[in-house]
């Protein structure tokens, strides 16, 4: 069967990862959550002091950034890949607010960007892969045979990101969370390399008001007819 790249970009918290996730696993394709590889180089640089009095020390990231392993190894209890960071696994830690907070500044830095899109390009390029980030249909895979844009209100999504943090047991609260949600729209929308836009040929869902069997099975069908054409 023709093996293709499926590129779901969208808006922070707009449920793209767990359609996703959800896509790969039924079809036998491998996920690619490249939010998380910004989100761990975001993780090294406070772990590292990188991070301090409000700005990011450009100069030793860059320095050291060809000397950071980002890989995936599959989660044997949830089916899903963990992101490991030099080694360890920091799935937790990357989703933190902390990180959160600043990931958008991180990914906003050229040579950052310049970095993951390659290692993204070299993962993906025996295809049969599923990928969601922010640039995925414009920059990493500007030929996938399937392209969508997710997006829903900003209010539904930082509702939605709030349900997600309390389950796992951490403290948010709801104008935080939606301050964060509006910021990072903002800087990954506005910044200069690779901003956040729909590429001309992507498939726009806005799951505001849809659930999450039916975005499923929506993505589900573009996928068949892709594969049928
Ligand atoms: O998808 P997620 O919300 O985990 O992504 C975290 C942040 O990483 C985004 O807000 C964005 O700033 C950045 N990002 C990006 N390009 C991607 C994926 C994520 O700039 N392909």
């Amino acid at each position: 069967m023709k093996r293709i790249v499926i590129a779901i970009d969208g808006f922070s918290s707009s449920g793209k990862s767990t359609m996703a996730k959800d896509l790969a696993k039924e079809i036998g394709y491998t996920y690619i959550d490249t939010g998380a590889m910004y989100r761990a180089i975001t993780l090294y640089c406070m772990q590292n002091k990188l991070i301090e009095n409000g700005s990011i020390d450009e100069k030793t990231l860059q320095e050291n950034l060809s000397n950071i392993q980002l890989t995936f190894q599959l989660n044997k209890d949830t089916g899903r890949p963990d992101t490991y960071l030099n080694g360890i696994n920091v799935e937790k830690e990357i989703r933190s607010m902390e990180v959160a907070g600043w990931v958008s500044s991180v990914a906003a830095l050229g040579f950052v960007r310049r970095e993951l899109v390659a290692k993204q390009q070299e993962m993906g390029k025996a295809k049969g892969i599923v990928m969601d980030g922010r640039d995925i249909g414009t920059v990493v895979f500007p030929d996938a045979e399937l392209k969508i844009f997710v997006t829903a209100s900003p209010e539904v999504r930082a509702e939605r990101r709030v349900d997600e943090l309390i389950a796992k047991g951490e403290e948010a609260s709801y104008k935080d969370v939606l301050e964060n949600v509006k910021k990072r729209d903002r800087i990954d929308s506005t910044r200069e390399e690779s901003p956040l836009r729909q590429a001309g040929d992507a498939l726009v869902l806005d799951n505001s008001h849809m659930s999450i069997p039916d975005q499923k099975k929506w993505l589900l069908e573009q996928y068949y007819r892709v594969i049928n054409e």
